[in-house]
């Protein structure tokens, strides 16, 4: 059966979802295809940190819009997003990340985002559960973070009653873009005519843009999380260290996720009914043994689930959000890099603009595709810390 549509969007993960919004609150028809369903992959295995601190430059300016809608996203889309401004602290334990959150905090300051730094006992003044191994941290009160499936699950709802049509667990199969730039989006279940295609595909991001002879360079990474069970305890900002190898945030029920680090995925997974990657033995110690020496009490929580995500990671840790001209103008958000939960709801505006076929008011041409064509090749470490 053929459908028409104004747009497609492909993924229900944070971008596709708040794309779809986006897109039917401005009178467009839509539907939201998805494989699995709402929040399948990243943006259900995520920390779910939402900051601005410790990023690229050029993702600041998308940062700050992000947080700014943050703020009213759950009234907006009259649903549940438990977000919670509650701070990042960055932790330094030894000199050199003393000297890296130092250069962070003059250089964010400097962009005009409000940090502080904070050294020796002044740290467990403002967070007492940090170790005493911790010299200096910086702290961005304005960072903070949600509930990923309950955000993805408000945008799809919201989006729904705007007149998103959903359609879950059907895979995009292919993208055949006609004369005059309409497109054809063939999936498992039948065929949709359109004038315009969103792909927010995440680590899938290469696999439809493949037949227009297009590739984002990234390595799927996979990133061990483990979650506790309901721990009380006064509320606490997000907790991270310089080089991003441990993290953790408590969920508003009390659940602790952490988690930091990560390695090349080998490829192993289990796809029935959502995708699940097992993570080993050795990088589950690895996470323990860090999260206990950084948050000594966190040897006496209780432990509920592991999991593995995966994550886009491009040579230069930055997004690519584009629209394709050698594919009839197909628009492409992928190559999150460990980054793309924040900036979910501002993804939806830009994408939504560059749908629409116009120009959009953030700065967005760092993350344009063609900006690999002289990348020199080199790879910047991906950080977790949300
Ligand atoms: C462990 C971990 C920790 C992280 N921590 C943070 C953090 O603290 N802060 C932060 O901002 N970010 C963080 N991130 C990154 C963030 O979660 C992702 O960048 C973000 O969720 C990406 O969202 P997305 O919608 O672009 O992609 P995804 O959530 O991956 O969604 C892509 C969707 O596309 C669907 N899809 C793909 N191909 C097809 C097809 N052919 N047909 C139909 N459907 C298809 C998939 O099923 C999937 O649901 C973390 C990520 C991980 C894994």
């Amino acid at each position: 059966m053929t459908m028409g549509f104004d747009v497609a969007v492909v993924g229900a993960g944070i971008s596709g979802s708040a794309t779809a919004y986006e897109l039917a609150l401005r009178g467009h028809k839509v539907v939201l295809i998805d494989q699995y369903g709402p929040a399948a992959m990243a943006s259900g295995w995520t920390l779910a940190g939402v900051r601005q601190s410790g990023r690229h430059l050029a993702e600041v300016p998308l940062a700050k819009r992000a947080v700014e809608l943050w703020q009213d996203l759950a009234e907006r889309l009259d649903g549940s997003t438990h977000y919670r401004q509650v701070g990042n602290l960055r932790c330094a334990r030894d000199e050199g990340e003393v000297q890296r959150i130092r250069a962070v905090v003059a250089e964010h300051e400097e962009a005009g985002l409000e940090m502080k730094l904070l050294e020796g006992a002044a740290v467990r003044d403002a967070v007492p559960v940090v170790s005493e191994r911790v010299l200096a941290a910086s702290f961005c009160p304005s960072d903070g973070h949600a509930d990923p499936s309950a955000t993805v699950g408000a945008f799809v709802a919201a989006g729904e009653r705007h007149g998103v049509v959903t359609r879950f667990g059907e895979r995009v199969e292919g993208i055949e873009v006609r004369a005059g730039g309409s497109k054809s989006v063939r999936t498992s279940a039948g065929r949709y005519d359109v004038s315009q295609v969103v792909l927010a595909t995440g680590v899938h991001g290469n696999e439809l843009i493949a037949p227009f002879d297009l590739r984002v360079p990234f390595e799927v990474m996979s990133a061990t999380m483990l979650r506790s069970v309901s721990t009380p305890g006064e509320p606490l900002p997000v907790i991270g260290v310089a080089n991003g190898d441990t993290t953790l945030r408590q969920e508003v029920g009390g659940e602790f996720r952490f988690g930091g680090g990560h390695e090349t995925w080998d490829g192993q997974a289990q796809y029935d009914p959502r995708p699940q990657v097992r993570p080993t033995t050795d990088s589950v110690l690895r996470i323990l043994e860090s999260v206990r020496s950084l948050v000594p009490m966190m040897a006496n929580v209780r432990v509920d689930k592991v999991w593995c995500g995966l994550i886009d990671q491009t040579v230069d840790a930055l997004p690519v959000i584009d629209v394709l001209p050698e594919a009839g103008g197909l628009v492409l958000a992928t190559g999150f890099s460990g980054h793309g939960f924040c900036l979910g709801p501002v993804t939806g505006q830009i994408l939504a603009d560059l749908a629409e076929g116009r120009a959009t008011e953030l700065p967005i041409d760092p993350f344009r595709l063609s900006r690999f064509n002289s990348h020199r090749g080199h790879s910047t470490p991906v950080e977790l810390h949300g």
